[in-house]
């Protein structure tokens, strides 16, 4: 074989989908799309995103490792199991899109400032503290996360559905003191520890 034709050959080796095989989860499905675009024609959002799962899988073993993983069309995936129920060759498509987010996290390639992303971590940091959502540091978390005067304005518009949950005991003004925790937080804390050092391990792999 000539230089140029092994050049040729390397370029077209597809590392990344064993990435994906390997990191993302049921990524090693993403093999098994015939590209029928039923998924793509059957997600209700999918219009609104810059790749459809069809797309996305055609990258994948294109090798579009960038553009893949910077996308933010995976975090717009609702988990309305549309495409799952439909696609011929039974591919686990939500959750290998929420799979191909979460790596995408783990790597700090996912784009910054998407909405699904900010909430999610939100959610978890606020989470992770007790073993159990704190509802009421959750919510201003969210409302103050583009500064004072945004989740003041923001506050002041939802001030009447805040009140109607506090009626309805779905939202607990003294959780401001803390709130409350799962029985064995030193347990729970030690469980989330071990996940994270599975997880940093993964985060070394280069294909
Ligand atoms: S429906 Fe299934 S086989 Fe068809 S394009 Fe989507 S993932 Fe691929
Ligand atoms: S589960 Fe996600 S990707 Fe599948 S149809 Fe629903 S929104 Fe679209």
């Amino acid at each position: 074989m000539t230089t140029a034709n092994q050049n040729a050959v390397e370029r077209y080796r597809n590392n990344f989908l064993k990435e994906v095989e390997a990191n993302v989860e049921e990524g090693d499905m993403v093999k098994m799309c015939m590209q029928c675009g039923v998924c793509a024609g059957s997600c209700p959002l999918g219009p609104h995103w810059e790749h459809s799962p069809q797309k996305i899988f055609m990258m994948i073993r294109a090798g579009k490792r960038e553009e893949v993983l910077s996308s933010d069309s995976m975090w717009m995936c609702t988990s309305c199991y549309n495409c799952i129920v439909r696609c011929p060759r039974q591919l686990p498509i939500t959750h290998i899109m929420h799979g191909l987010a979460n790596y995408a996290h783990r790597l700090g390639l996912a784009p910054k400032g998407q909405p699904t992303r900010e909430f999610g971590t939100l959610f978890w940091n606020n989470l992770v503290k007790k073993g159990r959502v704190n509802e009421l540091t959750l919510t201003i978390g969210h409302y103050f996360k583009d500064g004072i005067a945004a989740g003041i304005k923001t506050g002041l518009a939802m001030q009447a559905v805040g009140l109607g949950m506090v009626k309805a005991k779905r939202l607990n003004p003294m959780e401001i003191f803390g709130g409350h925790a799962v029985k064995d937080l030193k347990g729970f804390h030690a469980m989330v520890a071990k996940a994270q050092e599975i997880e940093a391990k993964k985060k070394g792999f280069t294909a």
